[in-house]
C-alpha cells in the first residue's frame, strides 16, 4: 500500500491520470479527500511498480509508503478527523461528543416507542435497538428480524431520529442496509472477514465493536477491512475486554482512547453498558469516557428494565438516563468536546 499526495492545485484530470496508472499495475485506487488536497490510496501489490512512476505525473505532490499493518485507517494516511456524517445535521467524530441510546432488543412496538421518545426526550437523535441479536445460548430471545428493522425504522421516521442496529448475517446485509443509518458489527463478528469486506461495499457508516480479547492492532485491522473496500465511514467501539474480573461483565479499558486518537483518525465511541452489565455502575463510567475524549457512548435505556428481554440488570431507567445527559453536557463542555444534545422543543399545546 502507498499513498500518493496531490498537489494542492492538482486537477480533476490529473487524479483521474494517477488512478488510470495504477489499474495498469492491477492496484486498486481510492480517492480519499482532505479538505486541502486530494490523496489517492493505492491498494495492492505495490512491489511491482515504482514509486517514480507515480511521481513523474502531473499534479503529484508525493508519493509515500505506508508501514503501519493498518494503512487506510492509520492517521499517517490521513491526518485529520473522520467525521461520519449521517445528514440532518447528526455528525459523529471530530471535536464534539455524541450519545446513541436506546433498548438493547426490539421486543416489541411499545416497549421500542417508549424508549426511544425518553431518549428522544432527552436531545439523542439516534435511537438503539437490535432486532438480529449476537446470544450467547440459543434458547434465548433472539430478536424480531425484519418485523423489528421495520419497527424501529418507523419510530425513528416519526421521531426525527437515526437508527443503529446489528447486522450478523451477510445473507441480511441489504435488509439491514435498507433500514439502518448506522451498522452495528458485533464484538463477535469483529472478525468475520467476509462480512466486513462486504460492508466496505455497501456505503452506509459502520459502528464496529472490539472483540472480547481482541488486541488494539487486530480491532484497528478489522476496521481497515471496511475502509480499504472504499468505506471510509467506520466508527470504532470499545465494550469492554475480557479480563480475570469476574465482579463486571467486562473490563472497560477506557485507556485505549488516547492511544487509538493517536493512531487512527477513525472516530471512537464507548458502550459502559455491555462493559458493566449492572446498570448503577452504568453512568459513572459513561461519564469517564467523555472526561477521557471519546467522541461519544452508547448507552442501553429501557422504561422497564425489569420486563426486559435481553440485558435488563445492565439498562438505565429513563430517570437515570436523564440524569446522566445533564452531567454529560457539563463534562463534555469542560473537555472542549461539547455534546450534541438537540436542544428541547416547546410543544405549542
Ligand atoms: C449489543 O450492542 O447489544 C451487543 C450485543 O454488544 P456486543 O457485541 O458488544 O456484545
Ligand atoms: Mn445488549
Amino acid at each position: 500500500m502507498m499513498i500518493v499526495v496531490m498537489k494542492r492545485d492538482a486537477t480533476r484530470a490529473q487524479v483521474e491520470r494517477v488512478k488510470e496508472e495504477a489499474r495498469r499495475f492491477d492496484l486498486s485506487p481510492i480517492e480519499m479527500p482532505g479538505d486541502e488536497r486530494m490523496i489517492v490510496a493505492l491498494k495492492g501489490d505495490e512491489r511491482k511498480v515504482t514509486t517514480g512512476r507515480f511521481k513523474s505525473l502531473q499534479g503529484v505532490s508525493d508519493v509515500l509508503p505506508i508501514l503501519k499493518k493498518y494503512k487506510m485507517a492509520s492517521r499517517d494516511t490521513k491526518w485529520k478527523d473522520t467525521i461520519v456524517d449521517l445528514g440532518d445535521g447528526i455528525k459523529i467524530g471530530g471535536a464534539q461528543q455524541v450519545v446513541m441510546a436506546g433498548p438493547c432488543t426490539i421486543e416489541n412496538e411499545q416497549q421500542l416507542r417508549c424508549s426511544a421518545k425518553a431518549v428522544h426526550k432527552e436531545g439523542v437523535r439516534i435511537v438503539r435497538g437490535g432486532a438480529y441479536k449476537p446470544r450467547t445460548s440459543p434458547y434465548a430471545f433472539q430478536g424480531l428480524g425484519l418485523k423489528g428493522l421495520q419497527m424501529i425504522r418507523a419510530v425513528a421516521d416519526e421521531l426525527g431520529m437515526k437508527v443503529i442496529t446489528e447486522l450478523m448475517d451477510i445473507r441480511k446485509i441489504d435488509e439491514v442496509c435498507r433500514y439502518a443509518d448506522i451498522i452495528q458489527i458485533g464484538a463477535r463478528n469483529m472478525q468475520n472477514y467476509d462480512l466486513l469486506t462486504e460492508l466496505g461495499k455497501c456505503g452506509k457508516p459502520v459502528m464496529i465493536k472490539r472483540g472480547l480479547s481482541a488486541t488494539l492492532e487486530e480491532f484497528l485491522l478489522a476496521a481497515e477491512y471496511i475502509v480499504s473496500e472504499g468505506n471510509t465511514n467506520v466508527i470504532l467501539c470499545e465494550r469492554g475486554i475480557r479480563t480475570f474480573e469476574t465482579e463486571v461483565r467486562f473490563t472497560l479499558n477506557l485507556g485505549v482512547v488516547p492511544i487509538l486518537k493517536t493512531l487512527t483518525h477513525l472516530p471512537i465511541i464507548i458502550d459502559p453498558s455491555h462493559a458493566m452489565g449492572r446498570r448503577e455502575y452504568v453512568t459513572d463510567m459513561a461519564l469517564a469516557a467523555l472526561a477521557v475524549g471519546a467522541h461519544g457512548i452508547i448507552v442501553e435505556v429501557h422504561c422497564k428494565p425489569e420486563e426486559a428481554l435481553c440485558d435488563g440488570p445492565q439498562s438505565l431507567t429513563p430517570e437515570m438516563f436523564t440524569n446522566l445527559m445533564d452531567r454529560a453536557e457539563k463534562i463534555s463542555a469542560a473537555v472542549d468536546m461539547p455534546l450534541i444534545r438537540v436542544k428541547k422543543v416547546k410543544s405549542r399545546k
